[in-house]
């Protein structure tokens, strides 16, 4: 039972390295809101087993959207865009994951893990910009059909990830726990 006990505890004692916390920005744009997805899209990255560590709902101004939407100044659907943003509220949302095992049982430096996380793994969930060319099983390939209504946001790498939950939250806002699950979905 000693050795038991040893890896029992080793198991349900496993902490979870802030270094190895990979966040991500999604929101639920005003289209989505506006046709009841919010439950549906939170629960896509609820049940793939990333913890939630921000959330509000907001109604972005046009600045603010315009903000957000920075890096697409100059694009012909710039103004469509953001005024689309700040037409209505906005789920805004931080969720993080967890690191694998397996990057703790490796001494790389943990950028090369970060194909696994939640950035490159939230882009999955959501599929490719245009909703027609979104796979049956994403976001946008299941609830969209236009570009310009395509229902939610997720930041595109770990850069914009940092800059848009700066913009978006405040340090307070963030919340850092403990989820029981993490041992059942991390070995
Ligand atoms: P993504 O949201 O997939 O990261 P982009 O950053 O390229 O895509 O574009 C931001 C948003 O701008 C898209 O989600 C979409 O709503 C809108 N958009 C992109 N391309 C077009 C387009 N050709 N016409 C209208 N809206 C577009």
């Amino acid at each position: 039972a000693a050795f038991l006990s040893a890896s029992v505890y080793t198991f349900v004692d496993q902490e979870l390295s802030a270094a190895e916390l990979e966040r991500t920005f999604i929101a639920i744009k005003p289209d989505g809101v506006q046709r009841g997805l919010i439950s549906d899209i939170i629960a896509r990255f609820e049940k793939k087993g990333y913890k939630l560590v921000a959330i509000k709902l907001v109604h972005p101004t046009k600045d603010f959207a315009e903000k957000h939407y920075d890096d697409l100044k100059g694009r012909p659907f710039f103004n469509g865009l953001t005024d689309f943003l700040s037409s209505g509220p906005v789920v805004a949302m931080v969720p993080p994951p967890p690191p694998s095992q397996s990057m703790s049982n490796h001494t790389a430096d943990p950028q090369v893990w970060e194909g696994q996380g939640v950035i490159k793994y939230g882009r999955k969930f959501i599929g490719a910009t245009a909703p027609l060319a979104s796979e049956p099983g994403t976001i946008r390939g299941d609830f969209a059909i236009s570009v310009g209504r395509n229902i939610i946001h997720g930041s595109d790498g770990p850069e914009t990830a940092k800059d848009e939950i700066a913009l978006w939250f405040k340090p307070e806002e963030i919340l850092s726990y403990k989820k029981e699950t993490d041992k059942w979905l991390y070995e």
